[in-house]
């Protein structure tokens, strides 16, 4: 398949709009082309619609070229700008495993596109054959999510090789918590998989949720269709400012991930040893999954605490299961104390 074959033809064909920034590189002595006030200074002006800057910290700390990859307003628009790039409403559909992240039905929803499931084996592990027994000619998208959310595990790189190679249509690999992962990043391998995407996002390691930047890397084919569907100066000045200032810092992000991890590791030595916790699930992320004596009853109980976690119970294999975020040192110690309460109250 070539990328045209994959391609709504009326995105292939769209003429994106343009302005006159993208027609001078430089300092201009006037810019009069876009009908701000430049009578006031500071977030006067239109961003770089393609925040070259960032992209070239970015890709020097990543090891990418700033033209393989894509800024969305958070994960969410690399996303849906997938499925409205590549999918035909009511026509093709997209392939998925189960459990894993909520937005990749819900896009598919918004956008009309059929949205197929297959689920992870008993023990999270992928089921290569399934995923690619699912796929038809109008499969369009197969979405991993690794390490993958709520069930916390990264799969082996050699099984997302193997999809990426076997299926002909994009294989889009979510590694929103990758920082935390022994298992490395398919980035390094994005020359060898034309048709694979890579997405990541400032929300989780980069601790800066607040400012919504997701990121995609893919072929400079994708990326300029992606450039011209997405709304020209999608992510704002303030936000590019913030992304630059954490990656000039990216030691220091370095350093709260590794302290993350230690605490992750800590905080399920602790949940290991108390009576109502049934099973910690391994983590390669920022959360654990833990199945629990009775998982409505200790979520609620939290609640009412004002602890608050995600209750994973009525989810795919997830049966009595808490996704716990690793928090503040204060925040872990809260709930460990809270859950040890809830024991006390049921002796
Ligand atoms: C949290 C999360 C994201 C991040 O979404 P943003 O829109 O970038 O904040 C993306 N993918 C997965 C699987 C997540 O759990």
């Amino acid at each position: 398949m070539t990328l045209k074959d994959l391609v709504r033809p009326n995105i292939w064909n769209l003429s994106p709009y343009t302005c006159a920034r993208n027609e001078f590189t430089g300092e201009a002595l006037a810019w009069l082309d876009a009908n701000e006030n430049s009578r006031i200074c500071q977030y006067n002006r239109y961003p770089d619609p393609l925040q070259l800057e960032v992209k070239q910290q970015l890709g020097a700390y990543r090891g990418v070229n700033p033209e393989n990859i894509f800024f969305g307003v958070g994960s969410d628009e690399c996303i849906d700008i997938a499925y409205r790039v590549f999918c035909r409403p009511g026509i093709d559909n997209v392939v998925a495993i189960e459990p894993t992240y909520g937005m990749y039905q819900v896009c598919a929803d918004v956008n009309d596109v059929e949205y197929r499931r297959v689920s992870l084996n008993d023990d999270f592990s992928l089921d290569v054959d399934a995923i690619i027994n699912a796929c038809d000619e109008k499969t369009k998208i197969v979405w991993i999510c690794s390490p993958n959310n709520p069930t916390a595990n990264a799969f082996p790189l050699e099984q997302i090789k193997e999809i990426c190679s076997r299926f002909n249509g994009i294989t889009i690999v979510d590694e929103a918590y990758i920082d935390f992962s022994p298992v490395g990043s398919m980035v390094q391998f994005l020359n060898d998989y034309p048709r694979m995407i890579v997405m990541q996002t400032f929300s989780k390691a980069w601790a800066s949720a607040a400012i919504r930047l997701g990121i995609s890397y893919a072929s400079t084919d994708i990326i300029n269709i992606y450039n011209k569907v997405k709304y020209p100066y999608n992510i704002s000045e303030l936000t590019q400012q913030e992304a630059l200032k954490v990656l000039a810092d990216s030691s220091h992000i370095e350093a709260i991930v590794k302290e993350l991890i230690d605490a992750r590791n800590a905080l399920a030595e602790k949940l290991s040893t108390l009576p109502d916790v049934k099973h910690i699930y391994p983590s390669d992320a920022n959360f654990l999954l833990v199945k629990v004596s009775d998982a409505d009853a200790i979520y609620n109980y939290l609640r009412d605490e004002k602890v608050i976690v995600r209750n994973r119970t009525r989810v795919h294999k997830c049966g009595e299961c808490l996704r716990l975020t690793i928090g503040n040192d204060t925040e872990n110690a809260l709930l460990i104390e809270k859950l040890t309460e809830y024991g006390n109250t049921r002796k």
